[in-house]
C-alpha cells in the first residue's frame, strides 16, 4: 500500500535522483604529469557506462579514483550524492565493489574464500544473513561452482578473472567498478560477464565497465566515456560516440563503422590491408 509514510525516505536513503557517481574537473597530476585532466564523468543508477580508450588514456586511474583509491589534483567527486571525502571505508565498501585491473597478485586461497571476501563489508549488518545465498549466486553465476574448492594458483587466467568478478558479485553493492572484466574470457564468457552487468543495472545498479572491444561495448552499454590522454573526447550514447572517424583518430588506425542489420548496434571494424 502506497502512504506517504512510505514515501519517506528512511534517514539514511540516499537520494534516488541523485547519480550514482559524478565527477567534475577531476585532475590526478602523477610525478608532474597530468594523467587526467578535468574529467567530468557521471553514471546513473540503471546503466552500464563502458569506459574506453587507448591504452594509457587513463580509464583504471579514473576508476581508480572513483573508488577511492587514488588520490586527486583537483576537482570533485560524488558518491550516490554525497562527497567522496564524507564516505567512511567500510560504508563505501558497502556502496561499491571494485574489480581491478590487475588481480595477478594472488594467494593460495580457494575460489569459494575469495568470493566470501566480498561479503566482509557486511559483517555485523543485517544483510549478513544473505552471505551463504550471495556467495552462491555468484559462484553460480561466473560459472565457477565446480572450481568453489579449487586454490586460486591451480586456475587457468581466465577461471581466476572469473573468481575475481564472482567476489565482486557477491558484494552486492550498488556500483560496480569493473576494470576490464572480459580481457582474460573466451567469447562465452565474455558475453556471460556483460550479460551480468546488464541484470545488475536492470536491477537498479550503477556499472562501469573498461572494455577495449569496442563492438561489445557498442552491444552492451547504456552510454560510453571515451577517454584520450587524460581527457574525456566524448560521452553520450555507443551511436553518437562512436563514429569511424571519432574512432579512427583516437585509436590512430583506420576503422569503419557499420550497424547490426537487425539491432542496428555499431559494429566497429579496423580497415586491414590484407595479403
Ligand atoms: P589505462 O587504464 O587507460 O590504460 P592508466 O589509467 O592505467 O591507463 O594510466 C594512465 C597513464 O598514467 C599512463 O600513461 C600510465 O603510465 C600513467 N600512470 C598511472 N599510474 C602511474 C604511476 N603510479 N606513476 C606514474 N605514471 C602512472
Ligand atoms: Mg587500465
Amino acid at each position: 500500500m502506497h502512504t506517504a509514510h512510505a514515501l519517506t525516505p528512511h534517514a539514511d536513503a540516499v537520494p534516488t535522483h541523485e547519480p550514482a557517481i559524478c565527477t567534475t574537473g577531476v585532475c590526478v597530476d602523477i610525478d608532474s604529469q597530468r594523467i587526467l585532466d578535468e574529467v567530468d564523468f557521471v553514471a546513473q543508477p540503471g546503466e552500464v557506462h563502458a569506459l574506453i580508450g587507448p591504452n594509457g588514456a587513463g580509464k583504471s586511474t579514473l576508476l581508480a579514483v572513483i573508488a577511492g583509491d587514488q588520490a586527486t589534483t583537483a576537482g570533485a567527486v560524488r558518491i550516490a550524492g554525497r562527497p567522496l571525502a564524507e564516505w567512511q571505508l567500510r560504508a563505501l565498501a558497502r556502496e561499491r565493489a571494485v574489480l581491478l585491473q590487475d588481480h595477478s597478485v594472488f594467494f593460495p586461497f580457494t575460489v569459494r574464500q575469495v568470493v566470501e571476501m566480498g561479503r566482509a563489508p557486511w559483517a555485523r549488518t543485517a544483510q549478513e544473513d544473505e552471505d551463504d545465498a550471495a556467495v552462491a549466486a555468484a559462484l553460480t553465476a561466473t560459472d565457477i561452482e565446480h572450481l568453489a574448492e579449487r586454490r586460486l594458483p591451480t586456475l587457468s587466467g581466465g577461471e581466476r578473472a572469473r573468481a575475481a568478478f564472482a567476489r565482486v558479485l557477491a558484494q552486492r553493492t550498488g556500483i560496480l567498478l569493473l576494470d576490464e572484466p572480459t580481457a582474460a574470457l573466451d567469447l562465452g564468457h565474455q558475453e556471460a560477464v556483460l550479460q551480468l552487468a546488464r541484470e545488475r543495472a536492470r536491477a537498479g545498479d550503477a556499472v562501469v565497465v573498461v572494455l577495449h572491444d569496442l563492438s561489445l561495448a557498442a552491444a552492451w552499454s547504456d552510454r560510453i566515456t571515451l577517454l584520450e590522454r587524460g581527457r574525456v573526447v566524448a560521452s553520450g550514447t555507443p551511436g553518437d560516440v562512436l563514429t569511424a572517424e571519432r574512432v579512427s583518430a583516437v585509436y590512430r588506425h583506420p576503422v569503419e563503422v557499420i550497424r547490426h542489420p537487425l539491432t542496428d548496434v555499431p559494429i566497429i571494424l579496423p580497415v586491414r590491408q590484407l595479403g
